[in-house]
């Protein structure tokens, strides 16, 4: 049985050759999919260890947590794949780094929950899936916490943040952006907003401002790149 398996993934190595999603490189016959080749493994823990968290200063959130600074690379790119090219296997390539990060940011003893920046349902349909759910899972199961997709959901379809270029229209155009989805949570949980990216800041403030009206407390954010 070992054989065939060993046998399948040659076969399948073959004719789909694993490339890094980081740099291309080829990754050799034998590799898994979804994993960085070493040196864009290296490259992201060295932006995560010295990116460790910033402070936002700002109302909703204590701390904003991110594995490094938009616009690094590999970082970048593959959030890129993720969100326009669909790949949504490449949030597995990520899990090493973020389980170090993770351990290293001590969040496990710091959150209670973890929630999701929600989809509008008509670019949930286009995309076929929510990047900042499929991240939030993979923190989840990393800290041992739920996943809650269920507390927030987008009321408006707004336009892309990135394609705005101050933090002022940013903010203007998120407000009011999103709503309670059903699920309460205690006052006591203390919870993870987690989304993809997170620039200025305005998206997860704004669904920190959302869930402070439903008595949560204590929110810290975390984007893969902040
Ligand atoms: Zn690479």
């Amino acid at each position: 049985m070992k054989e065939i398996k060993s046998f399948f993934k040659l076969t399948l190595n073959f004719l789909f050759p694993p490339l890094c999603p980081g740099c291309e490189v080829y990754l050799g016959i034998k590799a898994d999919p979804a994993r960085l080749c070493p040196d864009c493994a290296a490259g992201l823990a060295a932006v995560a260890r010295e990116h460790l968290f910033r402070e936002t200063g700002r109302a909703g959130l204590e701390v904003l947590y991110s594995l490094g600074p938009y616009g690094t690379e590999p970082l970048t790119r593959l959030i890129h794949k993720i969100k326009y090219e669909q790949k949504d296997w490449i949030v597995d390539a990520l899990i090493p780094a973020l389980r170090d990060f993770l351990a290293k940011a001590r969040l496990q003893d710091a959150v209670d929950a973890v929630v999701p920046v929600p989809l509008h349902p008509r670019r949930l349909r286009s995309r076929g899936f929510n990047q900042a759910e499929l991240i939030g899972r993979a923190v989840g199961e990393i800290l041992g916490k739920p996943v809650y997709g269920d507390v927030l959901k987008r009321l408006k379809s707004t336009r892309p943040q990135m394609s705005l270029a101050q933090s002022q229209r940013r903010k203007e155009n998120v407000k009011g952006a999103f709503g309670p989805a059903g699920r309460t949570l205690n006052p006591d949980q203390r919870v993870l907003l987690v989304d993809d990216v997170a620039t200025t800041g305005a998206t997860l403030q704004e669904c920190g401002r959302v869930l402070g009206g439903m008595g949560v407390k204590k929110i810290i954010g975390f984007a893969l790149a902040a």
